[in-house]
C-alpha cells in the first residue's frame, strides 16, 4: 500500500514477508515494514504521525482497488480527525503515458506473448480440448521465462467463440472458429493479443465475417493518432462493422490501455472523450459474436507515436484454416 502526501513524499507499506523484495524493488518511496497487514500498518502509522493534530485531514483512497470491507477496516483504525474520501484516479492517469523504458519492456512482453500463437496453431486440432491448447501455450510461456500469463487464456471454439470471454474449457474443438486471446507478463508488464483461426471446411459467411472484423481492426488502428479521441477509434471500428451489417454483434468496447496491469486507462469505448497522447499503449480489438453460431476477434497492442501509432510486433492476421 502506498501513501502519497501533497508534499511529494511517498511511503510504501508492506509486511515482513516482503521485506527483502521491497527494499530491492522500491526505488522512489520510503519502505515501512509493518507488523500487521499493509493497510492497518499504514493507518496506525498515520495515526501516530498525526497524533495531536487539530487540523482535519482527508485521506484519498482508490475506490477501484479497495473493497467495502477494507474501507471499513481502514476507517476503524484511523484517528477521528482523518476522514476517508474517494480520490481522483491520479495513479491511473500518471500511468497512461509510458516512458521509453516502459515501452521497451512492453515491446519485449508483446514479442514473448506473440510467439504463443504459433504454439496454439500447432495444438489446435479437431478433437483436442480447449484447455489442452491453453496448457501448451502456458507451458511455452513459462519455458521462455515469462512471469506468467497476464490473464486466464481464452480459447473459445465452435459456439463458444461467440462468448467474448470464453475461457478455455474442456470443450473439444470441432468445426468453426477458435478465438485465442492470450498474454504474458514479462518484467512486470503485460501483453494482450487475440487471433482467431478456423477449423474445418470454411463457409463463405465465415470468410465474410472474418474479413469485416479485420477491416474494422485496421480502420481503428488507422484512427489512432495523437489528439484523436479514444471514442473516435471505437467509432472507426464500429463504422466498418455497421457497413457489413455486424454492428449489433460487436458487444464490447474497442480496446483498453495496457501496462503494469492488463486493463488500464484509457477505456477505448463509444463516446469516450479522452485524447490520445504519444506514449499511450492501447489495444485495438473489435469483434463480432453471433450467438449460437460463432465469433471472431482480432486484437493487437499499439503505441501512440508523434504522428500516428505503431503496431507492436505486427504479425500476420490473415485467415488461417486448420
Ligand atoms: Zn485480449
Ligand atoms: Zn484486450
Amino acid at each position: 500500500m502506498l501513501l502519497i502526501f501533497p508534499s511529494g513524499s511517498v511511503f510504501f507499506f508492506t509486511d515482513g514477508r516482503y521485506k527483502t523484495q521491497a527494499h530491492e524493488e522500491i526505488k522512489d518511496a520510503k519502505v515501512v515494514i509493518g507488523q500487521r497487514s499493509a493497510m492497518v500498518s499504514a493507518a496506525e502509522w498515520l495515526g501516530t504521525r498525526r497524533k495531536g493534530a487539530k487540523l482535519k485531514l482527508k485521506l484519498g483512497i482508490e475506490g477501484d482497488h479497495l473493497s467495502v470491507a477494507e474501507r471499513r477496516r481502514l476507517v476503524s483504525q484511523l484517528p477521528m480527525h482523518i476522514s476517508v474520501r474517494e480520490a481522483p484516479p491520479l495513479t491511473e492517469r500518471a500511468r497512461m503515458i509510458k516512458d521509453a523504458d516502459e515501452i521497451a519492456l512492453i515491446r519485449d512482453a508483446v514479442r514473448a506473448g506473440a510467439e504463443l500463437f504459433d504454439v496454439a496453431v500447432d495444438s489446435i486440432r479437431p478433437g483436442t480440448s480447449e484447455v489442452e491448447v491453453a496448457a501448451e501455450m502456458e507451458f511455452a510461456a513459462r519455458k521462455v521465462g515469462t512471469d506468467g500469463m497476464s490473464f486466464e487464456t481464452i480459447i473459445a471454439s465452435g459456439v463458444r467463440s461467440a462468448l467474448p470471454h470464453g475461457r478455455a474449457s474442456r470443450a473439444l474443438i470441432a468445426q468453426g472458429f477458435v478465438v485465442c486471446d492470450f498474454g504474458v507478463i514479462l518484467h512486470g508488464y503485460c501483453s494482450d493479443r487475440t487471433r482467431t483461426v478456423y477449423v474445418g471446411s470454411v463457409t463463405e459467411d465465415a470468410r465474410r465475417v472474418y474479413g469485416a472484423v479485420l477491416e474494422a481492426q485496421l480502420a481503428a488502428i488507422d484512427a489512432v493518432r495523437p489528439g484523436a479521441s479514444v471514442g473516435s477509434v471505437d467509432q472507426a471500428a464500429r463504422k466498418v462493422l455497421r457497413k457489413n451489417g455486424l454492428a449489433k454483434y460487436f458487444t464490447h468496447s474497442t480496446g483498453h490501455g495496457v501496462g503494469l496491469e492488463i486493463h488500464e486507462a484509457p477505456r477505448v469505448a463509444k463516446g469516450q472523450p479522452e485524447l490520445l497522447h504519444p506514449g499511450m499503449v492501447i489495444t485495438v480489438e473489435p469483434g463480432a459474436y453471433l450467438p449460437g453460431k460463432w465469433g471472431v476477434r482480432i486484437e493487437d497492442m499499439v503505441v501512440v507515436t508523434e504522428h500516428g501509432c505503431e503496431v507492436l510486433d505486427p504479425t500476420q492476421k490473415e485467415f488461417i484454416v486448420i
